[in-house]
């Protein structure tokens, strides 16, 4: 394999991403004195924001080991603090692009400007934990009034003052429409559940939880056309199409909160690494982290699109990590 072990400045292991599959990969490779390096992502906005999906997910219940839960902003600052402990070392620097085809790779991220040039790091080996993003409608409208009641996230956005006492309507049918659905009840006057089937596809208990809540009212078979509202006041209603008799109706409304899934954060690696046709990783064998290119691992979100659970994408993480560690051995890198 044509690599050159001796590159004086080539990293070891870079690791991009800082969820749980970021740090928990980062914390196996410190223990084995790999010294990573993290990019942990490097934008304010939501989908580059260092920590991922659940820097916006006010309680994490499931994770195990917290009794009465834990904030997600807390689990990702105590697991970022754990791999800083072992020695990880953390830039907090988006990646834009990466050349899998030399050896050392090599990553190209925002940062300290080397001349006119993105700073760029070389390494051995790269853990890819990129997470995912949420999905909009795509419609016109919905671009028009993003950051004036259209949001992909209740948890971020449902006590802004605009939303207070208002009725608001959720999109989607899954568990992050039911759990978003639900929590905005807290603010919302009522909460509008629009969704293109006529049940949800979330959980029994989390579907249950939202429908049997006073506040919430399903829409069923519904699709929303445009999203309505003029620049002071914002976002004002929905226009809603009822899929199976075609009629409009307009749902008086200051928000709209789309929650319809996920796309994997893996742009930069297009023709880099084999991607399915969603855009996830994907991983040669389903049980191992490895990808496509040796030397290349992946965990988390950007590689699942079954699971998506905090603890999974940890796991994986800690698999990543463990693949990474055996493969430097085997090419002498050490
Ligand atoms: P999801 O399960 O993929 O559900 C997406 C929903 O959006 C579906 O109901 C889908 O409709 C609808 N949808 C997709 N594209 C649409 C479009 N263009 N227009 C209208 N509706 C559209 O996504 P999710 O709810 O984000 O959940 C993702 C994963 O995270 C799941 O595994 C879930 O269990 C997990 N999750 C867990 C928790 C928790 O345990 N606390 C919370 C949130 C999410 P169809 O039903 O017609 O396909």
């Amino acid at each position: 394999m044509p690599h050159s072990p001796h590159t004086p400045q080539a990293e070891k292991l870079v690791i991009v991403g800082s969820g749980p599959a970021g740090w928990t990969a980062a914390i196996y490779a410190a223990r084995a004195n790999l010294r990573p390096l993290v990019l942990t992502g490097g934008g304010p906005d939501r989908d580059h924001m260092p920590g991922g999906q659940l820097m916006w997910t006010s309680e994490v219940e499931n994770f195990p080991g917290f009794v009465h839960g834990i904030s997600g902003h807390k689990l990702m600052d105590t697991l970022q603090q754990q791999a800083e402990r072992m020695g990880t070392r953390v830039r907090q620097h988006n990646v834009n692009k990466i050349d899998l085809s030399t050896r050392p790779f090599r990553i190209w991220h925002d940062g300290p400007l080397l001349g006119d040039e993105e700073a760029l790091t070389h390494a051995h080996s790269i853990i890819v934990a990129t997470g995912a993003a949420a999905n909009y409608l795509g419609l016109p409208s919905e671009r028009q009034f993003e950051n004036l009641g259209v949001s992909a996230c209740a948890v971020c956005d449902g006590n802004l003052p605009r939303f207070k006492d208002r009725p608001l309507v959720v999109v989607g049918g899954g568990d992050s429409a039911a759990e978003e659905a639900t929590y905005l009840t807290k603010f919302a006057s009522r909460v509008y559940l629009v969704h293109r089937r006529d049940s949800l596809r979330a959980s029994k208990v989390m579907a249950a939880r939202a429908l049997s809540n006073p506040k919430v009212m399903p829409i069923w078979n519904s699709a929303v056309q445009e999203v309505l509202g003029n620049e002071t006041e914002g976002v004002t209603g929905v226009r809603v199409e009822n899929l199976l008799t075609q009629d409009h109706t307009t749902l008086e409304a200051s928000g709209m909160f789309a929650a319809i899934g996920h796309t994997p954060n893996t742009k930069f690696l297009a023709g880099q690494v084999q991607l399915n046709e969603k855009g996830y990783i994907v991983l040669r064998d389903g049980f191992r982290a490895q990808t496509s290119v040796d030397g290349v691992f992946a965990a988390g979100d950007c590689a699942d699109s079954t699971y998506r659970q905090a603890i999974t994408a940890a796991g994986m993480g800690c698999k990543a990590a463990l693949d990474a560690e055996r493969w430097l051995v085997e090419q002498g890198i050490d």
